[in-house]
C-alpha cells in the first residue's frame, strides 16, 4: 500500500498570510510544498504526495484538514512562515498530539535544523512546541506544521535565497520519508543497471550520498563495524560485488 502525504501550503488566494521585505508567505508555502513533492518523487518510492492547494487559491483550515482526512492520509504536513520580528526554524503540533505526531515533529526537526543549521539559522526557541491549531486538531492523522523561518527579520535573506527554500523542503521530505519508513529509489536504480562483476554502478550524486549514510547509520547500530563503506560510497569507489555484499549484510536489518 503506498503512503499517503498530505502537503498543506498555508494560506492562498485573498489570504497573504504573513508579509514582509516584499516576500508574501502564501507564495513561499506554495514553494516550499512543491519543492517537498518534488523531492519525495524523486527520492522515494512506494508513496503519493499531494499537496491541499497547487495554485494560489484561499481554503478554509477546516477543509484543509478535511482533505487530509477524506484521503486517509497517513501524514499531514503544513508549511508555513514565521512572522513577529523573531529568527528561527520551529514547528508545532496539537496540544495534545498523537504518539505518531510526536514522533513525526522530532524526526522532521531534527532534519529540518541539521539543514537549516548550514545556513546559519538556528531553531526559534525549544523545539516541540504544541499548540491548539485547527489543521493539527482536526487532522485524523499524525499532524504537523512548520514555521521556516521569519519573514519581517533578517531571516527574510534566506527566504529569497531559492537554495535555502530548495534544501528546507528536502528535509521536511526526508523527515517525512523517514517517519513513514519509504524505500530510497537507490534500489530501483540499481536493478535496471546491468551488474557486471568488479564494475562500479554509474550513480548520480545523490545516490551515493544514500548508500552511504545508509552504511553510516548501519555502523551506528553495530551492523558495520567499519567506516570504510561509508567512505568509500562518498568517493563512488564501490563495486557492485561490494554492493552487493553490504545488501545482503543489511538484509532485513531494521534501519
Ligand atoms: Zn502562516
Amino acid at each position: 500500500m503506498k503512503k499517503k502525504v498530505k502537503i498543506d501550503p498555508g494560506h492562498g488566494g485573498k489570504d497573504p498570510g504573513a508579509v514582509g521585505n516584499e516576500l508574501l508567505e502564501k507564495n513561499l508555502t506554495l514553494e516550499i510544498s512543491k519543492e517537498m513533492k518534488k523531492y519525495l518523487d524523486e527520492n522515494y518510492t512506494e508513496h503519493e504526495a499531494t499537496l491541499t492547494r497547487t495554485t494560489d487559491i484561499f481554503i478554509e483550515l477546516s477543509e484543509r484538514a478535511n482533505i487530509a482526512n477524506r484521503a486517509n492520509a497517513d501524514v499531514f504536513i503544513s508549511n508555513h512562515v514565521n512572522a513577529g520580528g523573531g529568527t528561527g526554524y520551529e514547528s508545532y503540533i496539537y496540544t495534545k498530539p498523537s504518539a505518531g505526531s510526536v514522533k513525526l515533529q522530532s524526526i522532521v526537526n531534527a532534519e529540518a535544523l541539521a539543514t537549516a543549521k548550514k545556513y546559519g539559522l538556528g531553531a526559534h526557541g525549544d523545539d516541540s512546541k504544541q499548540d491548539n491549531l485547527a489543521v493539527v486538531r482536526q487532522t485524523n492523522m499524525p499532524a504537523l506544521l512548520t514555521e521556516i523561518a521569519y519573514i519581517d527579520s533578517k531571516d527574510a535573506d534566506l527566504l529569497k535565497n531559492k537554495n535555502f527554500i530548495k534544501d528546507m523542503a528536502a528535509a521536511y521530505a526526508r523527515g517525512v520519508a523517514e517517519y513513514l519508513n519509504l524505500p530510497a529509489k537507490i534500489a530501483a536504480a540499481k536493478k535496471e543497471e546491468p551488474k557486471v562483476s568488479g564494475n562500479k554502478p554509474n550513480w548520480a550524486d545523490w545516490q551515493w550520498q544514500e548508500a552511504s549514510g545508509i552504511y553510516k547509520k548501519a555502523r551506528g547500530k553495530g551492523i558495520l563495524s567499519s567506516d570504510q563503506w561509508e567512505k568509500k560510497a562518498l568517493a563512488k569507489d564501490l563495486t557492485f560485488d561490494e554492493i552487493e555484499y553490504l545488501n545482503l549484510v543489511l538484509n532485513g536489518r531494521n534501519l
